[in-house]
């Protein structure tokens, strides 16, 4: 299958139309009909001259994601499931806007994205990991994920807001997705190249203009790849998916500290404050009788410390055929006291995700056994 256009930055665009003899201002224009009017097919782009886009249309795929399954719970949080060109399914997440979580009180429309298809990581809480790894995807298929909600949200009016920004002065379309963030299925810095090329479309100005400060990576603890991260020229933000602040809690429910230790891991975060100067955040999914005792919260303290980083405390989501339970109210409320008695920054989410399956992987892996017993 050809590469689709959306997997190339504008520099590789133009080096193809110069090869083409193509004038550079025809590159100007077929990025405004990508990233600022979202369009999903060439027929779209008419101010480009047949011979381009029959040229574009040889050498080039230009696919959007087929919209299989959409899922609103009643905080107005909705979940996407889409089919790939391959037929594959991944999943992301509009979050409404909510100062608690990952920006500032001005944040209207945070998306949740996926960067590969399952995932290889295997925790032992998380639905995405329950099938295995199948693919990573490809630059487009994240970037896609943004446009694609847009066009829907455009599509069903709810981006008219007179406060949405202009992606650029020059441009007339608008971005209503003004937050990312890479916490959907699979682990992102297992597809960095993909994951680094894609997130670059997404902050250019000539692609979706969504400011790197406004872009949260999170990752379940790969310490070389965070070091990797800390060298590159773009301000991203950095979550750990720590979920345990023992080695004891995370070997329990994640393999990947089995590798790369806690010790490795907080280094490794060091090393990207170091470089970057950034505040980190730990996401901490509370499970019951797992890493919700407030003698496990002296620990994490401890950390968030160290690395002057705000925790994000989200009580676990049930996953059908698992048998980790969510711990009640109270317990994630005496939690979060026992961070904040600590002197540590720490928020609850407190919204009904689990009313719409909103644990990670969760939607893709029911549609998978439905398509299967329908079969
Ligand atoms: S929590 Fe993240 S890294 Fe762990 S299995 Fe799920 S998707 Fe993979």
């Amino acid at each position: 299958m050809p590469t689709d256009i959306k997997s190339l930055t504008r520099d590789e665009l133009e080096a193809q139309f110069k090869s083409w003899k193509e004038p550079a201002y025809r590159v100007t224009q077929l990025l405004e009909w990508l990233y600022a009017r979202r369009a999903a097919n060439w027929d779209a782009m008419t101010n480009l001259p047949k011979p381009l886009l029959e040229k574009l249309q040889k050498n080039f795929s230009l696919h959007s994601l087929e919209l299989v399954r959409k899922q609103g719970a009643q905080d107005t949080t909705q979940k996407f499931l889409w089919k790939l060109a391959d037929g594959a399914l991944i999943e992301s997440v509009l979050i409404p806007a909510n100062p608690a979580l990952y920006g500032e009180a001005s944040d209207r429309h945070t998306l949740c994205i996926s960067t590969q298809v399952g995932c290889a990581y295997g925790c032992k809480f998380c639905a995405s990991g329950l099938d295995g790894w199948k693919r990573n995807l490809a630059p487009d298929e994240i970037v896609e994920q943004v446009l694609a909600v847009e066009r829907l949200m455009s599509s069903s009016g709810s981006s008219s807001s007179s406060k949405e920004k202009p992606i650029t002065s020059t441009r007339t379309t608008t971005r209503a997705i003004d937050n990312v963030v890479v916490m959907g299925m699979g682990e992102p810095l297992a597809n960095y190249e993909h994951l680094l090329k894609a997130l670059t479309i997404l902050n250019a100005p000539w692609g979706g203009g969504i400011g790197a400060r406004k872009i949260t990576i999170s990752t379940s603890g790969l310490a070389p790849q965070i070091r990797r991260l800390a060298t590159e020229p773009l301000q991203f933000r950095l979550a750990i998916s720590l979920h345990g602040a023992t080695d004891a809690v995370r070997n329990r429910i994640m393999p990947v500290n089995r590798k790369h230790s806690l010790k490795e891991l907080v280094a490794a975060c060091e090393y990207y404050q170091i470089q970057k100067g950034r505040m980190l955040t730990f996401e901490y999914i509370l499970i019951a009788g797992v890493n919700d005792s407030v003698e496990q919260a002296r620990p994490l303290a401890a950390l968030a410390k160290k690395l002057f980083a705000k925790v994000n405390l989200i009580p676990y989501n049930k996953v059908e055929g698992l048998p980790w339970e969510r711990p009640d109210e109270k317990v994630c409320e005496a939690f979060l006291r026992a961070l904040e008695k600590q002197k540590v920054t720490a928020t609850l989410r407190r919204e009904k995700g689990h009313d719409i399956d909103a644990a990670c992987g969760q939607l893709r892996l029911k549609t998978e056994k439905e398509l299967v017993a329908a079969a």
